[in-house]
């Protein structure tokens, strides 16, 4: 069974050909999606998706790029909404120091606050790390995220860090574009 663990069907460039693309999909052998909320409004279109296709699964987080818009509210919300089956992980979270939009210590505290909130809901996250592999690994680390595993996402360190990250952190790398 294929299953593409990363899609943004969330995303408003699918809504004109929505259908079009999952037919695709699926004629290719792709079984099940993982779509991933990362703000307010695609958060919430992946909860109309999960609802509405049997083979499209949820993880809704709060990106790290706008960690500076996420409230303590919208992290009570999305933990409320985890409670639901078909959300099957947290993400996605973690660093991104490519954009400046939200400082580093921001987003820091934000991908603290959802590795312990995944942990609450006994689910694995899904991780965006862009040139923050070292502070990403760190607190990973720190905050016991073996625990919980999931898949570090669009992986592009080091063979030496993927060991770690697979081996000791309990993770899957995906490699993505
Ligand atoms: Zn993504």
């Amino acid at each position: 069974m294929l299953i593409d663990t990363h899609v943004h069907l969330n995303a408003d460039q699918y809504d004109e050909d929505l259908e079009a693309v999952i037919e695709r999909a699926k004629e290719n052998g792709v079984d099940r999606m993982f779509v991933v909320g990362f703000d307010t409004p695609t958060v919430e279109r992946t909860m109309e998706l999960i609802d509405q296709y049997e083979f499209i699964y949820g993880i809704i987080g709060w990106h790290p790029v706008d960690a500076i818009d996420c409230t303590e509210e919208r992290l009570e919300w999305i933990e409320s909404l985890a409670a639901h089956p078909k959300v099957i992980g947290i993400g996605e979270t973690g660093l991104d120091y490519h954009w400046d939009k939200s400082p580093k210590d921001i987003q820091q505290a934000l991908f603290r606050k959802q590795i312990a909130l995944a942990k609450r809901v006994n689910l694995p996250i899904i991780i965006h790390n862009r040139e923050a592999t070292q502070d990403c690994i760190d607190i990973l680390k720190e905050e016991h995220a073996e625990d919980i595993g999931g898949i570090m996402h669009s992986f592009s360190a080091s063979p030496e860090i993927a060991d770690d990250v697979i081996n000791k952190l309990n993770f899957y790398v995906s490699l993505g574009g």
